[in-house]
């Protein structure tokens, strides 16, 4: 293999075939390499949520590229079934969070407060209406907040939906190709796996956790960290839910077709994607607690997947400083799916037209360093 493109996507996660997407329905040509199957990597196990205004999203900024990228997400998908020609399920059906004791009221009417003040829609809910709401919850409710924009999709389906899409508009995708090596020669990238090398005008590193892993000539290692989490499918035999539920020690996510997603567990156990006992339990124990007609569920899979963190728990996204033809698209931690339409917006924007986007400032590279 001794291939050329205008630029090589390493990764086929949903964050590089978002960007694929983009890049070639702009004219470019690029090439996606991976070293699993497109989508083999985190975005398997991912829950497919769309909430950047719940619990825990505590950074202003994560507000900022959350909500941009949610409004972009009805036409994103609008627009890959259509050239796709695949089905991919999405609803917007919104958020229901839960408080169990009075100190976590609190939070949800502060939480509420400032929602409001930036003109998101949310409501609180007594215990009461909380019930109404969801008849499904426990005893122990004190209270929820509703915000009805949150939403969800089926991540596996837009991924290959993206798949399909981006090898429509002439994306070649290459995989079970590990990239052994990233180097610059005169003005071009060469990306080097066993099967040969690519040559591309530029690159684009959207490897998720295993970013910091790929040897490139002349730049150290993002500090990128593997946070693994078990997510179950249930098949749930009750009335189904209105939303999504979110409550202390896990979420769970209502589909069409009857199944639940139960997440999830977030550990710090290296590269190790096996799923365990414990994680297992404590979510089965969590959603019990939360739901308990999920005791007569019965229950499908468990997913595993690796969450691509950084040390501030922001995406990394813009050029390496040390190799300009280099761009970073990884880090998206536990919001790639949300965030997957807005950073293939970014990347085509600044590899395209060189648009700088104010808000590549807060996560660029060099926040790190000499990246
Ligand atoms: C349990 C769980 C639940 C989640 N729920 C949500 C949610 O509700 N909403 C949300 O927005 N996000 C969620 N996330 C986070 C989301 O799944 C990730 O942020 C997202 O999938 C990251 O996408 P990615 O493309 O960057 O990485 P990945 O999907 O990991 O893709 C990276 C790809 O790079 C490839 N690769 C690695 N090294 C090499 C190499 N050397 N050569 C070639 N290819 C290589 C891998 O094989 C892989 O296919 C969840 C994650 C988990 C684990």
């Amino acid at each position: 293999m001794n291939q050329k493109s205008d630029i090589v996507i390493v990764g086929g996660g949903i964050i590089g075939c978002a960007v694929a997407y983009e890049l070639s329905k702009r004219g470019i040509s690029v090439s996606v390499v991976d070293g699993r199957d497109v989508g083999g990597g985190a975005t398997r196990a991912s829950a497919g949520m769309l909430a950047p205004f719940i619990e825990g999203q505590h950074l202003e900024i994560m507000w900022t590229l959350g909500s941009r990228s949610l409004e972009l997400y009805d036409s994103f998908v609008a627009d890959v079934v259509s050239d796709s020609g695949h089905f991919v399920p999405y609803e917007r059906t919104g958020t229901l969070e839960i408080a169990l004791d009075k100190a976590s009221l609190e939070c949800l009417e502060r939480a509420a407060e400032r929602l409001s003040s930036v003109g998101v829609k949310c409501s609180l809910l007594t215990r009461a209406e909380a019930i109404a709401a969801e008849p499904h919850l426990g005893s122990n409710v004190h209270g929820g907040l509703v915000v009805s924009t949150h939403g969800f999709v089926n991540a596996n389906a837009l991924t290959c939906s993206l798949h399909h899409a981006a090898a429509k508009h002439g994306v070649c995708f290459i995989t079970a190709s590990e990239v052994i090596e990233i180097s610059s020669h005169e003005d071009s990238v060469m990306v080097k796996t066993a099967g040969g090398t690519l040559l591309s005008g530029a690159a684009v590193l959207a490897a998720g956790s295993w970013v910091g892993r790929i040897p490139i000539e002349g730049v150290s290692p993002l500090p990128i960290r593997p946070v693994r989490g078990q997510l179950l499918r249930l098949l749930w035999t009750e009335a189904s839910l209105a939303r999504i539920v979110w409550g202390a020690d896990c979420y769970v996510v209502p589909w069409s077709d009857g199944s639940i997603l139960v997440g999830a567990t977030v550990e710090d156990a290296g590269f190790d994607e096996c799923a365990t006992v414990s994680g297992v339990m404590s979510l089965l124990g969590a959603v019990c607690d939360l739901l308990p007609a999920a005791q007569g569920a019965g229950f499908d899979t468990v997913r595993v997947g690796l969450r691509p963190a950084t040390p501030d728990d922001l995406p990394v996204v813009g050029r390496s400083a040390a190799m300009p033809n280099l761009v970073y698209a990884t880090g998206h931690y536990r919001n790639g799916v949300l965030l997957a339409p807005l950073t293939a917006r970014l990347v085509a924007n600044l590899m395209l037209d060189g648009q700088e986007d104010p808000v590549l400032g807060e996560i660029s590279p060099s926040r790190f360093g000499e990246f």
